[in-house]
């Protein structure tokens, strides 16, 4: 067994689309990013890839890389995958936090478990999705900014 740990931050802007663990949410500021800025995606992709110690989603997603610019994040989950899958692991459970100011998550989790689940080919009682303000603390309190932290558990495949 093996556990890994990642993290992400977006900067929000007004009138971009906010994309969240692969499901589209209503709101009105979006991340600024690369690909399509799905700050959650992006943690588990780091977790998976920290807990099979194959690096950081930097080294293997560079954002220099046309291939995925604007790019659909549940393509680098899948990409990801397989490269724990090739290294012989699998996952077991994912827990995730995401922390918010805006908009407010607590209506859009079970939708996000479901898709994280489904991404990860888990059963969603292995899922668990939380959401948090920052308690109006920093920029992502203040509503420019979004994070996701996540933690993987990998088992021998
Ligand atoms: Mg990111």
């Amino acid at each position: 067994m093996r556990t890994g740990l990642g993290y992400d931050i977006h900067p929000l802007a007004p009138g971009r689309p906010l994309r969240l663990g692969g499901t589209e949410i209503p709101s009105p500021v979006g991340p600024l990013g690369h690909s399509d800025g799905d700050a959650l995606l992006h943690a588990i992709c780091d977790a998976l890839l920290g807990a099979a110690a194959l690096g950081d989603i930097g080294e293997h997603f560079p954002d220099t890389d046309p291939a995925w610019r604007g790019a659909d994040s549940a393509r680098l989950l899948a990409e990801t995958l397989h490269k724990v899958a090739a290294a012989g692991l699998r996952p077991v459970n994912l827990d995730a936090t995401i922390i918010a100011q805006q908009p407010r998550l607590a209506s859009h989790k079970a939708a996000i478990r479901q898709r994280v689940a489904g991404l990860l080919g888990l059963d969603h009682a292995r899922v668990s999705i939380k959401a948090k303000s920052n308690n109006g603390l920093d920029a992502v309190g203040q509503g420019r900014a979004i994070a996701a932290v996540a933690i993987v558990l990998l088992e021998e495949a």
